[in-house]
């Protein structure tokens, strides 16, 4: 499949009105999954219609907008990204995009088809990894996820063996999992696998959320206390907060409930069905498919893009709290 527009000559960086500039495009290839991660999703959850979500294509076609919009970093997502039948094919194409500016092709995957698929995807041009681990205790896993935790265990280890750079995710919630702090953090230390906790934000279910099941950064802070030295990294454009635990390993905390980083924000985010959300808590998305299916040309497109990116949101930071939306996260692309 050959790429759809010829690269730009000049590059216009996409700005919102607080002056911030996009780098970071997370493109979701899918919102299906085969976890039921309570923080993320319904137990039933409604899959978009497949006709409803970007094919191959589009979805090439509307990433090489973004990077010839001054996009560097694309991110794949979901939903589980590795439920899609053309991933190894999407991440191939997406690769060539270098040649348009792209300088790196990243996932967050739940890990349990990296065993199966990696090497291929390495072939294809990704770049490196976020596997997402909760849990190391069996019982606090399942009551998270709803699913088994050995083949995410076997896909971090396949990961680790390939030499992909690799970081673990874990999301902490008050109640279930907030007692896996040290276990996860001895795991992934042993192992010198950066891991980063993040606070539970209200992304999920309507209603479901409450602000105190969220486990704070210093809460997470004083647990680690307990056990290691800590030192506080300064905070840069990363949303997560780094710190040096022992000298020896540096662990990072994304504190977007209780420390957001909004102000510094550099993301867009795509989803399967080609809406492009602005925030993770933007109320509602900008169909970008239709205009693109109905033949719209690149340039209005890429008119669209920019008037919606200028009027992005203050953030999180600006209105704290549950965002009263019909998607969720899986449907997001987190
Ligand atoms: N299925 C893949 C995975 O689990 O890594 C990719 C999609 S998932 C939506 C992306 C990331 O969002 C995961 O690290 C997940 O833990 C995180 N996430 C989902 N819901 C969240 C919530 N309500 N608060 C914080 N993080 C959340
Ligand atoms: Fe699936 Fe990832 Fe959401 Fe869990 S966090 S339900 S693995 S999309």
């Amino acid at each position: 499949m050959g790429i759809a527009f010829e690269p730009l000559l000049v590059k216009e960086p996409l700005q919102d009105r607080f002056g911030r500039i996009k780098r970071k495009l997370r493109l979701s290839l899918t919102d299906r999954c085969n976890f039921r991660c309570r923080y993320c999703m319904p137990e039933h959850p409604q899959w978009l219609p497949g006709r409803e979500l970007m094919d191959r294509e589009e979805l090439l076609r509307l990433a090489t907008l973004f990077v010839d919009n001054g996009i560097e970093e694309l991110r794949l997502t979901g939903g589980e990204p590795l439920l899609r039948k053309d991933v190894v094919a999407c991440v191939a194409a997406l690769s060539r995009l270098r040649e348009h500016g792209l300088k790196r092709l990243s996932m967050t995957t739940n890990g349990t088809r990296l065993p199966a698929l990696l090497d291929d995807l390495i072939e294809a041009g990704l770049d490196d990894l976020n596997i997402s681990l909760d849990a190391v205790d069996e019982g606090r896993f399942q009551a998270l996820t709803r699913r088994p935790l050995a083949p995410v265990l076997a896909g971090i280890e396949k990961a680790r063996d390939s030499g992909l750079p690799v970081k673990l995710n874990a999301v902490l919630i008050q109640g279930y999992n907030d007692d896996q702090i040290l276990p996860l953090t001895h795991w992934a230390k042993a192992r010198d696998l950066p891991l980063r906790f993040i606070e539970y934000m209200p992304l999920d279910e309507p209603g479901r959320w409450r602000e105190e099941q969220v486990v704070s950064e210093a809460r997470i802070l004083d647990t680690l206390a307990a056990r290691y030295r800590i030192e506080a990294r300064p905070r840069g454009a990363a949303p997560a907060t780094e710190y040096r635990l022992d000298e020896s390993y540096t662990l990072g905390v994304i504190s977007t409930v209780t420390r957001p980083f909004c102000a510094d924000c550099d993301r867009l985010r795509l989803t399967a069905n080609g809406h492009l959300y602005t925030c993770l808590f933007a109320r509602q998305g900008h169909d970008l498919l239709t205009p693109l299916r109905t033949g719209e040309s690149e340039a209005q497109l890429r008119c669209r893009i920019e008037q919606r990116v200028w009027h992005k949101d203050a953030g999180y930071a600006a209105t704290p709290g549950p965002v009263d939306r019909p998607i969720t996260m899986h449907g997001m692309g987190g």
